[in-house]
């Protein structure tokens, strides 16, 4: 499949008092066109910063962004603001997103004031037939944020994301702030779309067991990197990385299987990213810590096609000819 957007050594750093926060570390990878390809790990891991530096609504401190083989990165504010109409964002808190002044049609038709598009007729029957897609009544059409519940709100936010026709979405935790009974109706919602408008999506969030209901693949962030990024089947069937393993084994499961799976308790908690600790990030909390894992970081290889790993347990059991670096198997790297 082709790739719609190409990540090279991407790094988000943010000067803080303490010294350099290394929010993005060095990482690669790709989304095919009509994927999913979901980014899951803990709270502070640098999940948000990959997504918005990708779209540049952070400025990213070093890297390339392709796409559709262009690097963004070296666009001008004005090009940028042209592709952005093709890179769009869901935001996670749709109360904190939607301004609570506007009435839903102007937050949805908002783009089309950016970009000077339509006029007022063509303007409001686009605002219609968007909040149709995603499942709004025009009855409130005139309505405020405050008045809708989580799961609408959301749809306006979905809305207002789909405005000006993407290609590619960045969903960054959009259900995580809304009830459980809510969370699988926009899910389900976002997976339509993505058949219906051929949609590609960065699906990110801090829980595997959604980030597998809607994702092609996974990539696991911890500390800045990726440690892991295979298909969400194998993520699930065959998790090479200690990190994933603990993640997968926190994942409530029904009573019936509780003997089928240990839990893996991480000791200690995530480390600053201002002193990420030499060798492998994931050395301070991994239960089958080695003093090599200390003094140099494991190199990224394919363990099984389209299955990377970053982890010496999984690279020392490889033959002598594998590359040490995923970058050669010409797709997605974990790096
Ligand atoms: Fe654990 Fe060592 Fe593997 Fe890092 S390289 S995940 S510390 S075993």
């Amino acid at each position: 499949m082709e790739n719609l957007l190409e990540v090279r050594n991407l790094r988000k750093d943010f000067q803080t008092k303490k010294g350099l926060l290394q929010a993005v570390n060095d990482i690669s990878f790709n989304v095919r066109k009509g994927e999913t390809l979901g980014i899951v790990g803990e709270s502070g891991c640098g999940k948000s910063t990959t997504g918005r530096a990708v779209l540049r609504l952070v400025e990213p401190t070093g890297g390339e962004v392709r796409f559709e083989g262009q690097n963004i990165l070296g666009y001008s504010s004005r090009k940028m603001r042209e592709a952005r109409k093709d890179m769009q964002i869901i935001f996670q808190d749709p109360f904190a997103s939607l301004n609570p002044r506007m009435s839903i049609s102007q937050i949805i038709a908002e783009p089309f004031d950016v970009y000077r598009m339509y006029n007022p007729s063509e303007r409001a029957q686009r605002v219609q037939e968007l909040m149709r897609t995603v499942g709004l009544s025009n009855k409130l059409v005139n309505s405020f944020p405050h008045e809708l519940d989580g799961g609408r709100r959301q749809r306006v936010g979905v809305a207002r994301a789909l405005a000006l026709s993407p290609k590619f979405i960045v969903c960054d935790e959009p259900v995580s702030a809304l009830d459980v009974s809510i969370q699988a109706q926009i899910l389900n919602l976002i997976q339509d779309l993505q058949q219906k408008l051929d949609l590609t999506y960065v699906f990110i969030s801090h829980d595997l067991s959604v980030v597998k209901h809607i994702s092609n693949r996974v990539a696991v962030m911890y500390l800045g990197k990726f440690v892991e990024l295979t298909t969400s089947r194998q993520i699930f069937a065959n998790p090479l990385h200690p990190y994933t393993q603990a993640l997968l084994s926190a994942i409530p499961i029904p009573k019936v299987n509780v003997e089928k799976r240990q839990r893996v308790i991480l000791e200690g908690d995530v480390p600053s990213p201002v002193n990420p600790p030499a060798g492998c990030i994931f050395s301070g909390r991994c239960p089958y810590v080695m003093p090599r894992c200390r003094e140099a970081p494991p190199p990224v290889v394919e363990a099984e096609p389209d299955h990377f790993v970053s982890c010496y347990l999984v690279s020392d059991k490889m033959p002598p000819h594998v590359p040490a670096t995923a970058h050669s198997a010409g797709d997605s790297s974990p790096t």
